[in-house]
């Protein structure tokens, strides 16, 4: 089988598919323009059979072996269940791990059927784990609901649950030892992640909590132990006496490009080969599936040559910021 290898022999193995661009949370650093209902029309946004046609050339050509799915808000895409279904029949005949990443709203309402077709992973977003900051960052009251989210999910045998972080000072540095203790009797692992640069949230040196700083300020009350392994994009540790683990997500003290094996396609059908670019696509699906002259071999073509031209690292910040077309709700991290 081919490998989807880059001009400096990175291997990509992990795509991540947007399934909608509308959220039904407003975090005023990932979604402040209130992408409530989708920028798209219902003819823009790639069909199941478009979605399932790509995977399958992704996996069967170039062995791609875990696909995340997220948004936007991916459990506000109508037939989720339908698309699992079909993606766990595929499955069976050929093995990828199937992820998703939720603000964990409607969790509890799909996971036991998701979990039923072929879900591997379950990532789950919380900043803060107080009730009037929840309110303040996402705009809703649903606090309550994403920490049952949280521990329905283990209690389903996801394990880990990984629980997604975003750290900005002033905003909720200050619970970052607090996050650390939530994590001592559950089978959860949390996800410090950098605050980033993206077209609309205003960001702000100074609103960097650097993975470093984090990390000293969890050692001076934890004993944590980094834990080997091939991870290239979390750095992992043992919290000593607590059942959850503890990461770290430095992408902008300490960029990970060198290791990076991820694609991206958005709910429209454009590949991004970088998180972080203006909006220009490199790949755009759309017209090829939709025309009857394309064959899947012709779409596996475009795709490795596509790959060729991923840049060896993501732009500066100072380039990023000045951005427009690189919103991260229509894109899902
Ligand atoms: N709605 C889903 C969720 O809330 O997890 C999936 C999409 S959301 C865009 C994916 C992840 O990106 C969330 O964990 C979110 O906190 C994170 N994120 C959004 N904006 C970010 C930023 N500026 N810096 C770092 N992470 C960000």
């Amino acid at each position: 089988m081919k490998q989807l290898t880059d001009q400096f022999g990175r291997v990509h193995e992990y795509l991540r598919f947007s399934l909608i661009d509308k959220c039904n949370l407003n975090c005023f650093y990932c979604n402040p323009k209130k992408f409530q209902n989708s920028s798209l029309r219902k003819d823009e946004i790639l069909s199941f059979d478009e979605i399932i046609r790509l995977i399958k050339i992704f996996v069967k050509d170039y062995g791609i072996k875990k696909i995340r799915f997220t948004g936007g808000e991916p459990l506000v895409r109508n037939n989720i269940i339908e698309l699992f279904e079909r993606l766990n029949d595929f499955k069976k005949e050929q093995p990828v791990q199937l992820a998703l990443t939720s603000n964990g709203i409607r969790l509890r309402e799909f996971l036991p059927d998701l979990q039923k077709n072929g879900l591997d992973r379950i990532n789950i977003s919380l900043d803060t784990l107080n009730k009037d900051k929840f309110k303040k960052i996402t705009g809703y009251d649903y606090y309550d609901e994403v920490i049952k989210a949280i521990d329905f999910a283990a209690d389903s045998g996801f394990n880990p649950v990984k629980v997604n972080t975003v750290m900005m000072k002033g905003v909720n540095d200050n619970e970052l030892l607090d996050f650390v203790d939530f994590a001592k009797d559950r089978d959860i692992n949390i996800r410090f992640i950098e605050y980033m640069p993206f077209g609309d949230n205003k960001w702000n040196k100074d609103d960097l909590f650097s993975y470093q700083d984090m990390k000293n300020i969890v050692e001076s009350k934890f004993d944590i132990r980094y834990l080997e392994h091939n991870n290239n994009v979390a750095k992992d540790y043992e919290i000593v006496g607590h059942k959850g683990t503890v990461s770290f997500i430095s992408s902008i003290s300490e960029h990970f490009c060198s290791t990076c094996n991820r694609l991206r396609v958005s709910t429209d059908g454009k590949m991004k080969l970088c998180l972080f670019t203006n909006g220009e696509p490199t790949l755009e699906f759309k017209k090829s599936l939709r025309n009857p002259g394309f064959s899947d071999n012709d779409i596996s073509a475009m795709i490795g040559r596509s790959v060729l031209n991923k840049d060896e690292k993501h732009p500066s910040v100072e380039d990023i910021m000045t951005y427009e077309n690189n919103k991260m709700v229509q894109l899902g991290g």
